[in-house]
């Protein structure tokens, strides 16, 4: 930057300096999903997952190295929490995939779903946000951003007082506690019964509503009496409900279930006039879909 004084510059490169990610593998889908591999700066690496749909091109972003949840279903949870991203490295994840898009193509959507718990990293998330949907930065909508967790109920408050209008999606996956302790060890702390009262009283916004993901494990949580269930747990909240029919992996302990059980399983909660669709699986033929991300 010559066109500085070189006081300047003398200023500006001890006080900061320009991240970036490496492009390590970027796979492409038989459904158009591309799912890239970055390297950080020290080597570790991360995953984003690029999806276009015909009015929507989402990017699912990371915002850990690893996640420390542990839940049994993900792939991601298997290595534990490695490190926490800083938000440059968060950002730079929308940056590098917005640069390397044909030109007149942007992203209308992000995802905070990748690797990570988001509000795990709680204070560098925000600070990647506040910056996404910055005029003087990328922009972005606040609407058209959305960040999922596993259940940090006092996150959840903390997040719902920062006056970021982003959407919130909580990873829900079982009917009772019993279920849940099995495979989101994040329950024992903040078990049902707290976690949807601090999703009663999420302060949303006019025209807002929650959303509810649902895993399918097949013989774990699908039964006809768990949809009944989910849809007693969640009355009172203004929500949609995502069904994931579990995308197998390899070495994973759980089965998808079969087409017929998930359409019961949708049936049963349409029935109690609850808003719901079942998440087609994206990407999974390259382990991008949800829960398959891993730093290889
Ligand atoms: S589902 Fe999300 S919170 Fe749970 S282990 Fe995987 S990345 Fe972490």
């Amino acid at each position: 930057m010559t066109d500085l004084s070189k006081e300047a510059r003398g200023l500006l490169s001890q006080k900061a300096y320009i991240s970036r990610l490496t492009e390590v593998k970027r796979q492409c889908s038989i459904d158009g999903t591309e799912k890239f591999l970055f390297a950080l700066e020290d080597g570790h690496r991360i995953e984003s997952v690029l999806i276009p749909e015909e009015d929507r091109l989402t990017l699912c972003i990371s915002t850990q190295v690893g996640c420390g949840m542990g839940c049994t279903f993900c792939l991601t949870g298997k290595s534990g929490l490695v490190r926490n991203l800083r938000s440059s490295e968060i950002i730079n994840q929308v940056l590098t995939i917005q640069r390397s898009l044909t030109e007149g193509t942007r992203l209308t959507n992000i995802v905070i779903m990748g690797m990570g718990e988001p509000l795990a990293n709680y204070n560098n998330t925000m600070k990647a946000i506040e910056i996404l949907t910055h005029p003087l930065g990328p922009a972005i909508g606040a609407r058209r951003i959305t960040l999922s967790t596993s259940g940090l109920v006092p996150l959840i408050k903390r997040l719902g007082n920062s006056g970021l209008n982003i959407n919130l999606a909580i990873s829900l996956n079982a009917s009772t506690d019993e279920q849940r302790n099995q495979i989101m060890p994040i329950n024992k702390k903040y078990p049902l019964a707290k976690l949807l009262d601090s999703c009663r009283e999420y302060p949303l916004k006019r025209n807002r509503m929650l959303s509810f993901e649902y895993v399918l494990l097949d013989g774990i949580n699908n039964s006809p009496e768990d949809a009944r269930r989910v849809a007693r747990l969640l009355k009172g909240i203004r929500c949609k409900i995502n069904l994931i029919p579990f995308n197998e992996f390899p070495g994973s302990a759980y089965k998808r279930p079969s087409e017929e059980s998930v359409l019961a399983f949708q049936e049963i909660l349409a029935s109690h006039h609850y808003s719901v669709f079942i998440r087609k699986s994206r990407g999974a033929d390259i382990l991008a879909a949800c829960g398959q991300l891993r730093e290889e």
